[in-house]
């Protein structure tokens, strides 16, 4: 299944739930959703690691397994952390949080219409607490004023 570039709007952001004493790879996450759910592939377009290593699972193009009832038109990118061993309030660690901001603005040069940034947890149809942290505060920079949700693109493209 694809989607069109120009008709992404939404970036869901997802957590491993990974404890510090371990880490989650790429082939967890292929174990877990090709190899347990027989799914097509890794479900989110993006994972970012503790390190800040980001790795593309899917072509933007393709559409992901990330948000079930959201998948369409959106994006899925997952951060490496864990909520289980110190509460809710771990956040990604700095690392990956600015390999983020990178990633968002290669995104927001070819995604015309990318304009929100949503937690799994706000699909409303979910369990799932991911991302777990207070998203919308660790996100601040690339959110315009006040504006929900509301994306901003790097000022360099405004220009
Ligand atoms: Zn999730």
């Amino acid at each position: 299944m694809n989607q069109r570039l120009e008709k992404i709007d939404t970036l869901w952001v997802h957590a491993t739930d990974t404890p510090f004493s371990k880490k989650t790879t790429k082939k967890d996450l292929y174990q877990w959703h090709v190899i347990e759910r027989n799914w097509a592939d890794i479900g989110y377009h993006f994972y970012g690691n503790r390190d800040g290593i980001i790795t593309q699972c899917r072509t933007l193009t393709t559409l992901g397994a990330h948000t079930y009832g959201y998948n369409r038109n959106s994006l899925g990118f997952c951060f490496e952390y864990g909520g289980v061993e110190k509460g809710w309030d771990e956040k990604p660690t700095e690392l990956s949080l600015f390999s983020f901001e990178r990633v968002l603005e290669s995104l927001f040069v070819v995604l015309p219409n990318l304009k929100f940034l949503k937690g799994h947890c706000d699909a409303g149809n979910t369990q799932k607490t991911c991302p777990m942290f207070d998203y919308r505060k660790a996100f601040d920079p690339v959110f315009v004023n006040g504006e929900k949700y509301l994306l901003k693109a790097p000022t360099f493209l405004s220009k």
